[in-house]
């Protein structure tokens, strides 16, 4: 086996098996078959980017294909919102294809399923029917109608599809086997009754198809070679590969259905139902929420196509389902976000520092460059005066020798610019510091000489000038789940976990360079972490998000 072999993924390693026994690689054909009930989150990501993977691997087509058969649930809006997010994450479909597109196929088989006796309308209630359909130990029992004649069952699926019965009232069921020790096979039901509008077939249709029949149906009308699902699907694949049975052109090839492990990620749900509810229930502002695990509420965030399709690549794909730290993820947008984001200055938590022995009314504008892990990306200029803003917490009146910020009698540089140094502060009558008084090195300016011949002190602090500062809204979040796995208690629904402190709102003050910035635009508040423009942000109203702090939880983790 060669090196490059080895590396494969189980799923990879089927295709891979299936070349070397007869498909050729004209042959190859996947999909990814979202349903439009909600917005994809990171879970998603996994499927997209294994299918997607696949096509680039074997430069094979890749559908992109809407599995739309419950127009209960369905909306043009998660149609739009899904191809937004696949674009986004960087992939190109070959076509887009939609289930009820093939509505009229499924229709004429599902006769000639009837016509064959393997198909009969059931008009019994769907209480009655699971009560006939057994345990996994006891067989189930028949239905009265099972044995009505072929034209009763061509005439009664007529009837349904001409919207003269109510919902719930008859239905569609294929005939296979009601003692079958898979409970799929007991009789599944194929068409129910639904007197909705569809979002794309309008009120063409008052029967729909259900998930079983369509899927495998719709992978061989477009001839994928390889349907790959979650794992909750493999009990699926008997009654997937029954139904194909019964339609197959042995002449055409036939698609083949395999499994793999559903991705979870901590202090999150990922599902779609789910999500709906914390939207629904205005637990978050909307499906794009930056706390959401969703691919748009990650873009919003500041998340990079990259930096996910980066963390899918290092998870991997799995046969058992287990549960991947979120910090993971954060490691990965850290990563990438260290290579591309501009730095910047901005202070979130401010008290005012007056240096005393600078004219007053004086501004210096300052080189600094902006980013040090890329060289071509440039210098700027930041303006300094006699008045800065720091963080509150880069001071202390007194403190140990392990506290390299400001203290009284200490010294510290401020990035791109002098030595100042602490002489007193003033406190209001809570004892609170509302005032720092310094000193500065008019001789110490960075970059003013050569490395050795400037004065080196320990500390280096981030400021901006107090009269050049831009007020921002600043929005710092928080797990949305104070659970680890909110949605895997037994006594305790997953809402009982929401996060009350998962969204902090404050108002920063950066640095004047940014009164361009843009939604999307992505920068480092140094010192502090990763920022993104949300798009929210104005000309008059900044607003910025944070994505993610500097330290690495996730190596922290590692090393425990
Ligand atoms: P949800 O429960 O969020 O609605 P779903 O599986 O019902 O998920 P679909 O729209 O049917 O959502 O999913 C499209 C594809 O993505 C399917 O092939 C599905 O197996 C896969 N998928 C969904 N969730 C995950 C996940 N957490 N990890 C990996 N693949 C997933
Ligand atoms: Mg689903």
């Amino acid at each position: 086996m060669s090196e490059a072999v080895e590396s494969l993924n189980f799923i990879e390693h089927i295709v891979e098996e299936d070349l070397k026994n007869g498909y050729s690689t004209q042959d190859l054909r996947f999909r990814f078959p979202p349903e439009p009930n909600g917005y994809l989150h990171i879970g998603h990501a996994s499927s997209i980017c294994l299918n997607f993977g696949l096509g680039l691997r074997y430069n094979a087509p890749v559908n992109l294909r809407f599995d739309d058969t419950n127009p209960a649930k369905e909306e043009q809006e998660y149609v739009d919102a899904i191809k937004k997010d696949v674009e986004w994450l960087g992939f190109k479909w070959d076509t887009e294809r939609y289930a009820s597109d093939y509505f009229q196929q499924l229709y004429d088989w599902a006769i000639e399923l009837i016509k064959q006796g393997k198909a009969y309308v059931d008009e019994q209630s769907s209480e009655v029917m699971a009560e006939q359909k057994g345990t996994p130990t006891q067989p189930g029992t028949n239905s009265p109608f099972r044995d009505r004649s072929i034209e009763e069952n061509l005439a009664g699926f007529q009837k349904m599809k001409d919207g003269e019965f109510d919902e719930g009232t008859h239905v569609l069921r294929a005939k296979i086997d009601m003692s079958s020790s898979n409970m799929l096979m007991r009789d599944p039901i194929m068409y129910r009754v639904l007197h909705k509008v569809h979002h794309r077939t309008n009120t063409d249709w008052c029967i729909y198809p259900m998930y079983d029949w369509t899927h495998g149906e719709s992978d061989y009308i477009e001839q994928v070679s390889h349907s790959f699902c979650t794992l909750e699907f493999a009990m699926h694949r008997e009654l997937y590969d029954w139904f194909l049975d019964q339609v197959i052109d042995v002449k055409k090839l036939r698609p083949k259905q395999r499994e793999f492990a559903r991705r979870n990620l901590s202090h999150t749900v990922v599902s779609k139902r789910k999500l709906l509810q914390l939207v629904e229930q205005n637990v978050v502002t909307g499906w794009d929420d930056p706390r959401m695990s969703t691919l748009s509420g990650l873009r919003r965030r500041g998340y990079t196509p990259e930096s996910i399709r980066n963390f899918v690549e290092t998870i991997g794909i799995a046969k058992r389902d287990n549960l991947i730290d979120v910090s993971l993820l954060e490691f990965h947008v850290r990563e990438h976000l260290n290579k591309i984001s501009p730095r910047v200055m901005g202070v979130l938590d401010p008290v005012k520092v007056v240096i005393t022995n600078y004219p007053e009314g004086e501004v210096e504008w300052l080189d600094t460059e902006n980013n040090p892990e890329d060289s071509s990306a440039g210098t700027r200029q930041i303006p300094f005066s006699r008045e800065i803003y720091i963080e509150k917490d880069d001071f202390k009146e007194e403190a140990n020798r392990k506290f390299f910020r400001l203290k009284l009698g200490g010294e510290v540089r401020l990035k791109s610019g002098y030595i100042i140094k602490a002489e007193s502060c003033t406190k209001d009558t809570d004892g609170n510091i509302t005032e720092i008084q310094c000193t500065y090195d008019p001789k110490s300016k960075s970059g003013s000489g050569t490395e050795e011949s400037l004065r080196k002190v320990k500390g280096t602090l981030h400021w901006v000038s107090v009269a050049h500062a831009l007020q921002a809204e600043v929005r710092l979040y928080d797990r949305l789940f104070t659970d680890e796995s909110p949605d895997t208690h037994k006594d305790k629904d997953f809402m009982e976990f929401i996060n009350p402190d998962s969204l902090k709102v404050i108002t920063g003050f950066l640095e004047p360079s940014l009164s361009g910035a843009k939604p999307g635009d992505r920068v480092q508040f140094q010192r502090l972490g990763y920022f993104c423009v949300d798009p929210d942000s104005t000309t008059e109203k900044l607003v910025f998000n944070k994505t993610v702090g500097l330290r690495d939880t996730w190596a922290k983790l590692q090393s425990k």
